[in-house]
């Protein structure tokens, strides 16, 4: 099968003609992975085949493929789908289930701070782990290539199934090793075993390949990191420090060469690394070794290649999973670390932790760009490790906010103010920045690291709601007010499950006919222990969750069931109220929903109102202008819930189209008060007259407020004085006795 350049075949269930294709199967849940990856290997040729695409979304899906594609040579594989596990459950599933041990499986991860367990890489002959962030178009062609070639070599090897074996056990062996020297070790260990000599060897590398060795060696600088039998006297020493010219002689011609030197009394075997300038091993065979295949001992060499790649590699990972290469700062693990170890320590005088965030760092980053964000990031990062460490530890926790560790004597908030006092100087220019400080004693929080970071957290916040540039300390009362929010957002959730919140009706009354015009839904909760919690409650909640938009979904359509069910007992023509939060009013589904509510229950949409808030009325003129001219067209009415509360501007309500304004009744109780609060009432009614809009009054409490209503011009009321929100059986009975007074 031949592919063009650019030509992007794409596979469904069925298995894939396959002479001369390598099949590279991509698994991952992010589609853009999978156009980024199929368009860097497109039209390549590697080992003389084209390649194949398969395209698995998730693990489930990438089972199914396998199952009819058992000859996939390379699966890049994405660690988190479904499931945290999800890929490397699927690493078993292929091994152990389809025992599929010859494709080739190179591990991805959006997140540089996970390594996967040495033990999965190891157990599952897992050949290369990469961040996607690692894999341009030039690194992943030396992955796959890199892996085609192990694979090629494993399947024309496949014949000799007892040598493979033991390379994979072997290579199995070698991650169990921590440290470059203990893996030295199991090489010449493996290597002795596998020829079937005894060990007597040793293994030669770039002093540079052990990280923390720090300084470059020069080229021929060498040194034996390992040395089993005979040769262990050597450990340590460099290339040019052995004394058998035959054994130096070997290494600096197989390291020169980069190849493998076969004499007649040793084998010196070479090891190619990526990065870096591999490794070479050399092995007495004082005896001649049975034959071995020179294949075979080449996917040996590969093999442990690979491994020693991993070694290296997940030592990288580790160490970024601790340390945040942007700013150059150890990251939010290593403080939670940090903290850990200060509880640990018990009474320590490491005993405070300061949490610093920048104030408005999106809109910075929006209006400059990420670019100058960056930069900011790294001049407050090193402006911050200049003044307090090593008095403090310092890290970034996340995007904008920073992390310190220390006495009190040493964090005071005043010595955090001073450090920002100066502006940054940024491309040449300076920019002041405001912070937001969280504040917390140790002893006063909690258990461990992550639950410091919490409590430190909800003190900023309270910090940023203060002012800008301001700070708060974390008291346990605090703590205890967010953790009271947390559960009951969690009772509220289980009591919308179960169907355990209610509505209620209140009516609403012509003045001048006294008839009941029509009824405002609203919700109720009596939560386990059986109390009402007030909607005043948990409504900003649900809100602050998104609760609310299937809750106020669900209050729509009850209202809805309830007035049909009235219109079909004969009490007709009446409306119906139901709030809308600006949640839901924001959500591009809104008017779908309300469209569906209204045809599933089959009532007139002319008998239905929503009421807005004038803060939704205000959230933007366009969208707010085109969904309310789509609700009337659809015959349902308006109204501006709470009016006089937003400030507003009238001119702006005048344009918009709606139907009713209804009073907020604090100006309602304010007529019973004295003339200055009396005044502003009257304006704010005289106010809404003046929108040429329908005037309702709502929380009417006595034969005063109505009478003065009356005489402002007011249409309709709503409150205590006519009729309490009522379960639909009262509301009947209520019906019934007005009815029967006012007709
Ligand atoms: P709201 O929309 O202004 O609702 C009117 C509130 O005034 C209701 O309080 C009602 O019980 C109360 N009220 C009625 N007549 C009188 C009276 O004569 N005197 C006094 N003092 N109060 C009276 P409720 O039911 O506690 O609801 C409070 C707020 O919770 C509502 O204010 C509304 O903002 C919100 N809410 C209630 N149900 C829903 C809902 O289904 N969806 C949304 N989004 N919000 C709701
Ligand atoms: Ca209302
Ligand atoms: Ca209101």
């Amino acid at each position: 099968m031949a592919l063009d350049d650019d030509e992007l075949l794409i596979l469904d269930d069925e298995e894939v003609v396959t002479s001369g294709v390598w099949k590279i199967l991509i698994v991952d849940d992010d589609e853009d992975v999978h156009i980024a990856t199929e368009h860097a290997l497109a039209g390549e040729t590697l080992l003389g085949r084209s390649l194949v695409f398969l395209h698995a979304h998730s693990a489930a899906e990438a089972r199914e493929r396998l199952q009819v594609n058992a000859d996939v040579a390379v699966i890049l594989l994405d660690v988190v789908m479904e499931t945290q596990h999800a890929g490397l459950d699927l690493v078993a599933y292929i091994r152990r289930d389809l025992e599929l041990s010859m494709p080739r499986i190179i591990l991805r991860t959006g997140q540089p701070g996970y390594a996967p367990e040495l033990t999965a890489v190891r157990d599952y002959d897992i050949n290369d782990y990469k961040t996607k962030s690692e894999l341009t178009r030039s690194k992943l062609y030396t992955t796959v290539l890199a892996a085609l070639r192990s694979f090629d070599q494993l399947r024309r090897m496949d014949a000799n199934r007892r040598g493979l074996e033991q390379i994979i056990e072997a290579c199995g062996e070698l991650l169990h090793e921590s440290g470059l020297k203990a893996f030295s070790a199991g090489v010449i260990r493996q290597l002795a075993a596998f020829i079937g000599v005894e060990s007597d060897g040793l293994l030669c590398t770039q002093v540079n390949l052990d990280r923390r060795g720090g300084k470059h060696a020069g080229d021929d600088d060498y040194i034996v990191l390992a040395a089993a039998g005979r040769y262990e006297p050597l450990i340590g020493l460099h290339l040019n420090q052995i004394d058998s010219p035959r054994v130096r002689d070997s290494l600096r011609l197989c390291l020169a060469r980069q190849q493998h030197v076969f004499e007649r009394e040793s084998q010196t075997l070479y090891f190619s690394m990526q990065g870096s300038r591999g490794f070479a091993a050399y092995i007495d065979t004082s005896r001649p070794t049975s034959v071995i295949d020179s294949r075979l001992l080449e996917v040996f060499c590969a093999n442990v290649s690979i491994c020693a790649d991993n070694i290296n590699l997940i030592n990288r990972l580790k160490d970024s999973a601790y340390f945040d290469h942007l700013v150059g700062l150890p990251n939010r693990t290593a403080f939670v670390q940090a903290v850990d170890h200060a509880y640990g320590e018990g009474a320590n005088p490491w005993d405070y932790v300061v949490l610093v965030d920048i104030d408005q760092f999106a809109e910075i980053n929006n209006a400059f760009g990420h670019e100058y964000g960056d930069h900011l990031l790294e001049a407050l990062a090193s402006r911050l490790k200049q003044r307090f460490e090593p008095d403090c530890f310092v890290a970034r926790i996340s995007g904008d906010t920073f992390g310190l560790l220390g006495a009190e004597a040493a964090l005071k908030p005043e010595y955090l103010r001073a450090v920002f006092a100066e502006p940054f100087n940024i491309n040449g220019a300076g920019h002041v920045v405001a912070i937001s400080t969280g504040i917390v004693r140790l002893t006063d929080s909690g258990p461990d690291g992550q639950g410091v970071l919490k409590d430190a957290s909800i003190a900023r916040k309270l910090a940023r709601e203060k002012s800008v540039n301001s700070d708060a300390y974390y008291a346990p009362h605090i703590g205890f007010q967010a953790k009271e929010r947390t559960r009951l957002l969690q009772q509220l959730q289980g009591a919308f499950d179960l169907d355990r919140l209610f509505a209620v009706y209140q009516p609403q009354i012509d003045m001048v006919t006294r008839r009941v015009t029509g009824f405002e839904a609203l919700m109720r909760w009596r939560n386990d222990a059986g109390e009402f919690v007030p909607p005043d409650h948990f409504i900003p909640l649900a809100e602050q969750s998104g609760l609310i938009v299937g809750m106020g979904d669900w209050i729509l359509r009850d209202a809805l069931h309830a007035l049909r069910q009235l219109a079909a007992e004969g009490w007709r023509d009446l409306t119906m109220s139901v709030n809308v939060s600006a949640v839901q009013f924001r959500m591009p589904n809104f008017l779908d929903s309300l469209r569906q509510a209204i045809a599933d229950t089959g009532v007139a949409p002319q008998l239905l109102e929503l009421e807005i808030t004038e803060s939704v009325a205000m959230m933007g003129q366009t969208v707010v202008e085109e969904t309310l001219a789509s609700i009337r067209q659809m015959g349902i009415s308006v109204a501006i819930d709470d009016f006089g509360t937003g400030f507003s501007s009238l001119s702006y309500l005048s344009n918009l189209p709606l139907d009713r304004i209804k009073i907020d009744r604090s100006f309602v109780h304010a007529m019973s008060g004295d003339g200055d609060s009396r005044r502003i009432a009257d304006l704010v009614i005289q106010l809404g007259r003046n929108l040429n809009l329908r005037v309702i009054a709502e929380g009417v409490e006595t034969e005063a407020q109505a009478s003065r209503l009356l005489e402002l011009g007011c249409h309709e009321v709503q409150g205590f004085l006519y009729g309490r929100p009522m379960d639909p059986d009262s509301l009947r009975d209520w019906l019934k006795n007005w009815k029967a007074l006012y007709g």
